[in-house]
């Protein structure tokens, strides 16, 4: 049976960063470890860590992506949890067993070698779920 192992990150999409760290960092005081433009995901994200999870500031840099239209439908919000799971393809079988509606019913990869599942939030009473598992260390 596939595990879940802890929350890896809550995303939260902004539309403008500066503006978010005046309450995630300089109000709440959590450190502002990076910010990265991801192309793939057509965003800017700020990485906060918090202990063993992240919270990510996501801005979207274009208007087509589905964080930019989440933006535009629903304002400035919480997007997703990220789950960490050991065995993503496991955990995603065994969820469309159960009837789970997934988005991705396999995995896609992500940066770094991650591997990287949604799932749909009509099955997770209203929040769009991310399923992520960690490249194994190379031996
Ligand atoms: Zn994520």
């Amino acid at each position: 049976m596939p595990t879940i192992k802890r929350i890896d990150h809550i995303a939260i999409v902004v539309d403008d960063i500066p503006s978010a760290l005046t309450f995630w960092r300089d109000a709440l005081g959590l450190e502002l470890a990076h910010v990265e433009d991801v192309p793939d995901q057509e965003s800017i994200v700020a990485f906060l860590p918090t202990g063993e999870s992240e919270i990510e500031l996501v801005k979207p840099t274009t208007d087509t992506s589905g964080v930019a239209k989440f933006l535009q439908k629903r304002g400035a919000g919480m997007h997703h949890i990220c789950l960490e799971v050991d065995d993503i393809d496991a955990m995603l079988a065994h969820l469309k067993e159960k009837g789970v509606q997934l988005i991705h019913e396999t995995a896609i990869h992500g940066s770094g070698g991650k591997k990287i599942a949604f799932i749909h939030p009509k099955s997770t009473s209203g929040v769009l779920v991310e399923l992520y598992e960690l490249p194994t260390p190379a031996p």
